[in-house]
């Protein structure tokens, strides 16, 4: 039958069987809640929000994220449509009340005819009579599951917890103080000998620094995270500080094979070094700097590193449980597993970050999907919308090896720096004056905005109208 079955009633999976059904496809949406929960939720209502109530910045024009809820609009989505319809007084976010949320979800999905909500666990690889499938079963995927897509893939393949280090936009570090420059000149893979920035520190202010880390307000462990036998080789930076003050500088802060030429007689006591993160090279990485420092606390004290000091971050450090895959590797364009394509995978497992960012993969996994089932095949989004950009970082943005470093792909919001730049960058207002320091950024993110809303409405009127029409 051309039935598609949807695993994990989720933000991304109730995403997925309403795009699925508003197509004209039925669908079967298997739910383990409440029969088998996980660690973090609370009910049994597809779609819950198991922390915060904020889906962010509501800003079309200016934030990334309120860039993707304006293209999920126009997408007809449900999560949302929801959203919108339960919003509570937040400022320029949009909140929503918790319960109505996901009541509005539940009531959505509950009354389409399309629909079958299925109440139960898969427990395994889902079975083989089911040729068109979505797994969304989020960060905390039960264990069997995970484990059966585990074997089907590799020892690496899917991680169970995401160390992630800050990233940095590359055109808010001081190039006066950091250099490129890779530690003894190695040429890698792909590489040109200098592919990391690195930060120099002097004795005291590596003195400083790591009694910074020793002293910043930290984020609680749970213990289901510290107990799952993955925990080990992603040691947070603050952790390794406590072992010994010695330790960052024989670890990640080591000040070897590296010769800063803006002051070549002074060897730094230790070195920061940050890695490009993507292929555009708008971003680096903190290399080694898993933490689990409150984002306050990780902001004041890693912009004291020389040449950070104005650092702005497209996102900050963290240390969770996490269950996703190693999707440029796993997952080919249509986000199906190239190993076993009658499996799609949609939400967090992909290598999103968030309730919007889930949504929205479910969102063209269900396109895709439904596009599938009828036959025909549907182009991804342009790279220049914000889903683009999205669905770009996770099937194919990441960059192999540099410097002969495996470099390994961590889950991500979406911001300005996945997307690729603009033809040419706004130098003047509407009025013909010129552009001065942060109005030029301003009018940047804009332009980008503006770009990914023709794009995608181009792509809707040229693929998706045609696609619902076969
Ligand atoms: P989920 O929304 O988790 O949905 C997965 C669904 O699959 C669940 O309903 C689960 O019960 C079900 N399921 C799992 N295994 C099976 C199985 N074998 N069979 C059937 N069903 C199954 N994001 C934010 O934007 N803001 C936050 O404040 C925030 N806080 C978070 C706090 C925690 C503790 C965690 C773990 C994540 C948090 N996130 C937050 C990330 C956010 O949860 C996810 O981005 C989002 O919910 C993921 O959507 P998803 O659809 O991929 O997974």
């Amino acid at each position: 039958s051309n039935t598609v079955h949807v695993v994990g009633a989720g933000l991304a999976g109730s995403e997925a069987a309403w795009q699925l059904a508003e197509a004209g496809i039925d669908v079967v949406l298997h739910e383990m809640r409440p029969e088998r929960m996980t660690e973090a939720h609370q009910t049994a209502t597809p779609a819950e929000l198991v922390c915060s109530n904020s889906f962010r910045s509501d800003d079309a024009a200016n934030n990334a994220v309120g860039l993707l809820h304006a293209e999920m609009r126009r997408l007809g989505s449900l999560i949302m449509r929801a959203a919108d319809a339960n919003q509570v007084p937040a400022g320029g976010a949009l909140a929503v009340d918790r319960d109505g949320f996901s009541a509005a979800v539940a009531a959505a999905l509950e009354g389409h005819p399309r629909i079958e909500l299925r109440r139960g666990e898969i427990s395994g690889l889902p079975p083989a009579e089911w040729t068109n499938v979505i797994v969304a079963t989020g960060p905390l995927t039960s264990q069997p599951l995970a484990e059966a897509i585990r074997e089907l893939t590799d020892e690496t393949a899917l991680a169970f917890f995401d160390a992630i280090a800050p990233i940095v936009h590359k055109d808010t570090i001081d190039m006066s103080k950091a250099w490129f420059q890779s530690r003894y000149d190695k040429v890698g893979p792909g590489g040109t000998g200098a592919d990391y920035i690195n930060c120099p520190m002097t004795r005291e202010q590596y003195d400083a620094f790591v009694a910074a880390l020793l002293a910043g307000e930290k984020t609680e462990f749970k213990e289901w995270e510290t107990n799952t036998p993955y925990f080990d080789g992603c040691l947070p930076v603050e952790v390794m500080a406590e072992r010994g003050h010695e330790t960052l500088r024989h670890g990640p802060m080591k000040p070897v094979g590296l010769t800063n030429p803006h002051a070549p007689t002074v060897k730094p006591y230790a070195i920061v070094q940050l890695r490009q993160d993507n292929k555009l090279g708008t971003l680096y990485n903190m290399v080694g700097f898993q933490t689990k420092l409150k984002y306050g606390p990780q902001q004041q004290i890693f912009r004291t590193i020389p040449g950070l000091e104005n650092a702005e971050f497209a996102r900050l450090g963290g240390l969770h449980r996490n269950t996703f895959l190693n999707s440029p590797k796993l997952l080919d364009s249509q986000l199906r597993l190239r190993a076993q394509p009658r499996l799609r995978f949609a939400g967090q497992m992909t290598g999103c970050e968030g309730y919007v960012e889930s949504a929205s993969i479910g969102l063209i996994a269900g396109l895709y999907a439904a596009a599938e089932s009828r036959g025909a095949s549907l182009p991804p989004p342009p790279s220049t919308t914000a889903l683009g950009s999205l669905l770009g970082h996770i099937t194919g943005g990441h960059i192999e090896t540099i410097d002969g470093a495996t470099r390994s792909f961590q889950p991500m919001n979406i911001n300005f720096g996945l997307f690729p730049p603009l033809a040419a960058a706004p130098t003047r207002k509407p009025d013909g004056t010129r552009l001065k320091g942060n109005e030029k950024t301003v009018a940047k993110k804009q332009a980008m905005s503006a770009r990914a809303l023709a794009d995608l409405d181009h792509w809707i009127a040229e693929h998706l109208r045609v696609a619902a029409a076969a």
